[in-house]
């Protein structure tokens, strides 16, 4: 065995943090003298009901969740809501999306089956760049603004959140997710595959304003609808058990970090600032590797690269595997590399990438 798991740079489901492995390792076969494992848990049991409600409430901490403010796990991740949220949020009226990358453009697509849609902002020559505020054309009658907080593929992401719309705002926010703060209350609804940031795949987020509830449309099914979900506490069928049980190890872990005076989030999100500005800069020192997205709006969690000579792609991730670098390969659909640095990769990590790039192109 190495000393050191290897470094794992993929985009979901992605690297989580080793002390909730091991963590979870030592709970497996008996979780807290209950003497089951959490996934042979009746969800409807006392012992369940403490992890659900702990994770909830941690949540609702770490991002400051109000109040009025529905927290649902639910299953068929950020794939599946691109059909619930119009189902549940549109009435079968306008809905405006704004398309800055892959998945959002994908959100949008979804949405034409059940509502009148309409881009409201989408940038000319591929996904680089965020059409300025200014520019977006919104419907005020819109049901709600629908945009991508972090486009995984395109390495696009939102600086702020697009205030001052009419409609209310919802955000796929699946690979930024507690990477920083976010101003929930500013949006309508939130929504989050866990497997980048938050815990294995298998349960998905949705935090909701309860007003906006109660008006899916006839043909939702009942265990997609977030009014159901919400009045059923997240049981209205069985939720994804162990995934909530890991995910709430990992948001325990997010409130236990520490960065000098700094807590919690706030300590996550000036380590992931670090991170991002280190590989960024070595990415644009260097004559080899190129990023081409406008740097105002480059992500912080997943940095996609080319070789100038692609020709090298392979000879790069050989020796990126042989260093104990996972997963560098890009999307298919914009190809050449990418590294997603969410919350738990160390900044060692990326010390140890930001090294071998140098070392890889002194000897090509
Ligand atoms: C990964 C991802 C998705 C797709 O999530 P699934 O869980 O596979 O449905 C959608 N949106 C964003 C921003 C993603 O990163």
């Amino acid at each position: 065995m190495p000393d050191r798991r290897p470094y794992n740079f993929s985009a979901g489901p992605a690297a989580m943090p080793e002390e909730v492995l091991r963590q979870a390792a030592g709970e497996m076969l008996d979780w807290q003298g209950t003497g089951m494992s959490v996934m042979e848990m009746s969800h409807r049991g006392e012992a369940f009901g403490r992890i659900i409600h702990q994770a909830e409430s941690d949540l609702r901490e770490l991002l400051g969740v109000p109040s009025d403010y529905a927290v649902l796990f639910m299953q068929g991740g950020a794939l599946a809501q691109n059909a619930l949220i119009p189902l549940n949020l549109s009435r079968g009226a306008r809905a405006d999306y704004v398309v800055t990358g892959s998945w959002s453009a994908k959100s949008e697509r979804e949405a034409r089956k059940f509502c009148d849609v309409q881009v409201a902002a989408r940038p000319e020559g591929g996904f680089l760049d965020i059409p300025p505020l200014a520019s977006w054309q919104v419907r005020e009658d819109a049901a709600y603004l629908h945009y991508c907080g972090n486009e995984t593929i395109d390495g696009v992401e939102f600086p702020e959140v697009p205030a001052g719309f009419a409609p209310p705002l919802v955000a796929d926010m699946s690979s930024s997710i507690l990477s920083r703060p976010l101003d929930v209350a500013a949006h309508g609804c939130v929504y989050a595959g866990a497997q980048k940031n938050i815990g294995p795949a298998g349960v998905t987020l949705v935090m909701v304003r309860r007003e906006l509830l109660g008006r899916a449309l006839p043909s939702c099914p009942s265990a997609f609808d977030y009014a159901v979900a919400d009045a059923n506490g997240s049981m209205y069928n069985t939720p994804p058990t162990y995934a909530i049980y890991m995910a709430g190890l990992v948001l325990q872990w997010i409130a236990r970090q520490r960065e000098g005076d700094l807590r919690g989030l706030a300590a996550v999100t000036e380590r992931n600032r670090r991170k991002a500005a280190m590989l960024y800069e070595c990415i644009d020192a260097s004559s080899l590797y190129v990023n081409r997205v406008a740097p105002a709006v480059r992500s912080r969690m997943n940095v996609p690269f080319q070789l100038r000579d692609p020709k090298l792609d392979a000879a790069f991730l050989e020796g990126a595997r042989q260093r104990g670098l996972l997963q560098l390969k890009g999307h298919k659909s914009v190809g050449g590399m990418r590294a997603s640095i969410y919350n738990a990769m160390p900044e060692a990590g990326v010390r140890a990438l930001v090294d071998y790039l140098r070392d890889f192109e002194r000897s090509h």
